[in-house]
Formats: structure tokens, C-alpha cells, sequence
């Protein structure tokens, strides 16, 4: 039934009965916003706000955006990330757009831009997600070339010292104690966490969402594994009729709860971004129980309105928000424990 405390929630969201039922886009008037997980996304911001402040398309923006972290040798994301146990660096990313058309690559071997394959996939196949040696396949005939084999030299120090311990163990919890990067983002000297994605929504000046995941996944992971950020609904979720969302942290927590979904439909049901982001968090709280501070899990949400938010389980989670050419800070989002 739509009741009077229904109509009050969504007018905070800017949306009417009218609006509930069936978005239109509004074609001016907007004020774009950009805003992307951890520090690397002062930069990538910069480079989607070139698109939005020339009233591009959202979806452009979020693909540009994250392809400057994937060029970044000095980052966790990309092809000079770390390798999985084997020794392999394996991509993956996913992005989606104001009509809920998506595309998404797994276990992507040396291709450089892994975000841009995903919107090939989009748009160039009738699929939402290839992996592997399909993925890699497909990129060639999209005309993408294939980098050289081998690690930056980073992740090669990094990687021997990781093979120095290993036990090449199955076991997760034996494993995570011993080398806590194999499985769960861990805490750097400086307090900080050891972060593999960037993760990216937007709102352009035409008034459509659209939002962008890529990452190297977890450092030492398993050869094959996956994680969140190219599963839509896990890592990225967009409904252009309410906002937009994505995830970063240990990703098989996300999966399980499903979760930038979950965002989504708390901020449906009427909920700010923020507030969405950290009542999912409870949810991931709740099933975790004492687990929890063995992880790190951050959500990040922009609605219809251009208004945003972020929450985390663990303090040492940032995202940066844009909407001007000097209008670009770093926020420390809230956390639960
Ligand atoms: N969510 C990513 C994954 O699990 C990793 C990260 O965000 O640090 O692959």
C-alpha cells in the first residue's frame, strides 16, 4: 500500500509516486557527481569529471575514471597488482549503465583495461559475464593486445616474499592467520588497509547512473578464484530509477550477502545512502559475528539526488567525492566496529 510514511521517504529521496512507479530521467538541470573507494580515486575521479563536466555520459565517465587506476603500476589494481599463489595476475571488473545493461570479465589474464572489455561485453555480445581464456579470447577480437607475461617489480618482491611462508594451504582460516593478505584485506603499517579495486558510480548531467568495478581481487588468492567486483548485484549494482553502488573488501563476504543489491533496495525502500550502506553492513555484521574483525568490507552509494554516502565495518576506509574541476576530497567513512 502506498501510505503517507511512503510517500515522506521517497520525497526525502527526491522521488515522487509518480517517480516510484517509473523514473524518467530529467535531460537538464543536473549537477554531476563522481565518487569512487580509497584514495586512488582523487585520480580517477579527475579523469570522469572530464566526460561529466562536459555533460558526457555517466557510463563513459566511470569507464574512463577507472581506467586510470588500472594504468597505475604503483596500485593494487590492474596488471602491475599481485599476483594470485600461482604467480599469475588475474582481472577482474564489471560495469553497468542506466538501463540495466551490464557486462563483466573474471579470471582476465594480461589485458591491460579489463573495464573496457567488461563494456564490450555489454554491448557486443548477448552475455552479461565471460571469464578466463573466453574472456581473453574476446578481448583479442575486440582488438585488444595482449601484455607482456610477468609482474611488476613491486609484486615480485611482494610475491617472493608471500612464497618465502607459504604453505600452499587450502584451509582459509589456517591460511589467514599466517599470510593474512591471502584471503583478507590486512592492515598496513600506517593503518590503513591493503585494498585491491576501485569502484566508481556516477550521475551525469542528464540525470542517468552508471557505475564501474575493477580490481586484481585479493593478493595470493587462489588460481581461479573470483570475487565480488564483477558479480552485478555483489560488487556493482545501478538502478537508474534509485542510485547507484559498489563495493570494496573481502569480497566473499559481499557475494554472500549480495550486496551493493542490498544497498539498493534500502535506499528503494527510502533509505539515504549512508544509511543504506550502513544498515547493509549490519546485515554483513550479523552474519559475520566475531568473524567480522578478521575483515574489511566498505560500501559507497549515490542516490537519484546526487546525494551520497559510505560505511564500513572497520575504521581506515576513504572514498573521494567530486563535482567540480577543484572539488575533489577524500572522506573518511563511518564504521561499524
Ligand atoms: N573486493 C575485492 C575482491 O574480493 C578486493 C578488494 O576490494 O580489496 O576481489
Amino acid at each position: 500500500m502506498f501510505n503517507r510514511r511512503k510517500f515522506l521517504q521517497l520525497s526525502s529521496l527526491g522521488l515522487t509516486a509518480a517517480g516510484f512507479s517509473g523514473f524518467r530521467p530529467k535531460t537538464a538541470g543536473n549537477q554531476p557527481i563522481v565518487i569512487s573507494t580509497w584514495d586512488a580515486g582523487i585520480d580517477a575521479n579527475k579523469a570522469a569529471w572530464k566526460v561529466l563536466r562536459n555533460k558526457g555520459r555517466a557510463l563513459d565517465a566511470v569507464e574512463q575514471g577507472v581506467m586510470v587506476t588500472e594504468s597505475s603500476q604503483g596500485c593494487c589494481v590492474g596488471l602491475g597488482a599481485n599476483p594470485d599463489r600461482d604467480g599469475y595476475v588475474t582481472l577482474d571488473a564489471s560495469i553497468m549503465d542506466e538501463f540495466a545493461n551490464c557486462g563483466a570479465v573474471a579470471f582476465l589474464e594480461r589485458i591491460k583495461h579489463p573495464i573496457q572489455v567488461a563494456r564490450k561485453v555489454m554491448e557486443n555480445t548477448p552475455h552479461v559475464m565471460l571469464v578466463g581464456e573466453g574472456a581473453q579470447q574476446f578481448a583479442l577480437s575486440q582488438g585488444f593486445v595482449l601484455e607482456k607475461e610477468g609482474l611488476s617489480k613491486d609484486a615480485e618482491t611482494e610475491y617472493k616474499k608471500w612464497l618465502e611462508k607459504s604453505e600452499y594451504k587450502p584451509v582459509i582460516n589456517i591460511e589467514n592467520k599466517k599470510h593474512q593478505t591471502a584471503f583478507a584485506p590486512a592492515r598496513l603499517s600506517d593503518g590503513s588497509w591493503n585494498h585491491d579495486t576501485i569502484g566508481m558510480v556516477a550521475l551525469d548531467a542528464a540525470g542517468n547512473l552508471s557505475g564501474s568495478c575493477t580490481t586484481s581481487g585479493q593478493g595470493f588468492k587462489m588460481r581461479g578464484r573470483v570475487g565480488d567486483s564483477p558479480i552485478i548485484g555483489a560488487g556493482l549494482f545501478v538502478d537508474n530509477e534509485v542510485g547507484a553502488a559498489v563495493a570494496t573488501g573481502q569480497g566473499e563476504d559481499v557475494i554472500r550477502m549480495g550486496g551493493t543489491h542490498t544497498v539498493i533496495e534500502l535506499m528503494r525502500q527510502g533509505y539515504a545512502p549512508g544509511q543504506a550502506c550502513k544498515k547493509a553492513m549490519e546485515r554483513l555484521l550479523k552474519i559475520k559475528g566475531s568473524k567480522a574483525k578478521e575483515i574489511q568490507v566498505a560500501f559507497i552509494a549515490l542516490n537519484k539526488n546526487g546525494e551520497h554516502g559510505a560505511y564500513c565495518l572497520q575504521k581506515g576506509f576513504n572514498y573521494a567525492v567530486c563535482t567540480g574541476d577543484d572539488q575533489n576530497t577524500l572522506i573518511e567513512a563511518k564504521y561499524l566496529i
